[in-house]
């Protein structure tokens, strides 16, 4: 299937971005008395590509809104590159949420913006980028997402799957080290699902460290350095994804990975 054309699919290079490490250290997420992240250990290295499985409701979401701070940690650390992040905030903060792309399942696009005021917005409001360079960067990024002729349409002048892949163009607007996906493709029909992926994996090939949540199997078995299951805010099995889908070791994963392959 052409998703967008191949021409597109070669301007997508996205190797000039550079690459941080995350790692989570006895990482505590309360809601309440509600524990729903309990000591997680986690070392995403740079570059790397990490796929978040689990059934509804273990703590995916959580765990990877915690990295740019959409939540605030109860108790632990989490590292980037080896630094702190835990309690920044103001300057510190923006400059973490700037390394660090977060894309949703409901796009959270403007709807009051074109396509590419979405991506220009944090650029001069956030990075000070003159307007003109702003602009420049931003239909660099919407052609590598195949977009190129969609910079001034309204978000509901798109299609799910096109407002996806603004989305992960705006998330990539600053350059990030990082980009986190939350469920990308579970909001969109089935027929538009492909070209979101299909941006995801060259993304996932340019070297960028890449941690994404998905029910997206066929995704996390082809992409995937490593599969992270988690159950009841517990990492229950890491492993590379031939080995976890083949031979999944705890029965957790298993009953898991029944019911969705
Ligand atoms: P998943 O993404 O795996 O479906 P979530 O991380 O969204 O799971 O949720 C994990 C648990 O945390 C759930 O029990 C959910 O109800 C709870 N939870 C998530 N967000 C909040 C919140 N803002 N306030 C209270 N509880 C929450
Ligand atoms: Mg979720």
């Amino acid at each position: 299937m052409a998703f967008f054309s191949q021409s597109a699919a070669r301007a997508a290079d996205f190797s000039h971005l550079q690459q941080a490490s995350v790692e989570f250290r006895d990482a505590t997420k309360r809601y309440g008395d509600n524990r729903v992240l309990n000591g997680i250990n986690l070392r995403v290295n740079p570059g790397e590509v990490v796929a978040i499985l689990g059934p509804s409701g273990s703590g995916k979401s959580t765990l990877i809104r915690l990295i740019n701070q959409l939540e605030p940690l109860s108790e632990g650390e989490i590292y980037i590159d080896g630094k702190p992040t835990r309690g920044l905030s103001g300057r510190a903060l923006r400059a973490l949420r700037s390394r660090v792309g977060f894309v949703f399942q409901q796009f959270n696009l403007y709807a009051h913006l074109t396509a590419l005021e979405n991506v220009t917005l944090a650029l001069t409001h956030v990075h000070g980028l003159k307007p003109q360079a702003a602009t420049a960067r931003a239909l660099g990024l919407l052609a590598q997402v195949g977009l190129q002729d969609k910079a001034g349409e309204l978000p509901a002048q798109l299609s799910g799957g096109q407002q996806q892949r603004v989305a992960i163009a705006r998330a990539l607007a600053s350059e990030p080290q990082i980009i986190l996906f939350d469920e990308p493709t579970s909001a969109l029909d089935p027929e538009m699902i492909g070209e979101v992926l299909f941006v995801m994996k060259t993304l996932a090939h340019s070297g960028i460290t890449m941690i994404v949540v998905t029910h997206e199997m066929q995704f996390a078995r082809e992409i995937a350095d490593r599969v992270v299951f988690i159950d009841g805010g517990e990492i229950l099995e890491q492993a590379p994804p031939q080995q976890f889908f083949s031979a999944p070791a705890h029965p957790r994963a298993q009953r898991f990975l029944q019911k969705v392959l």
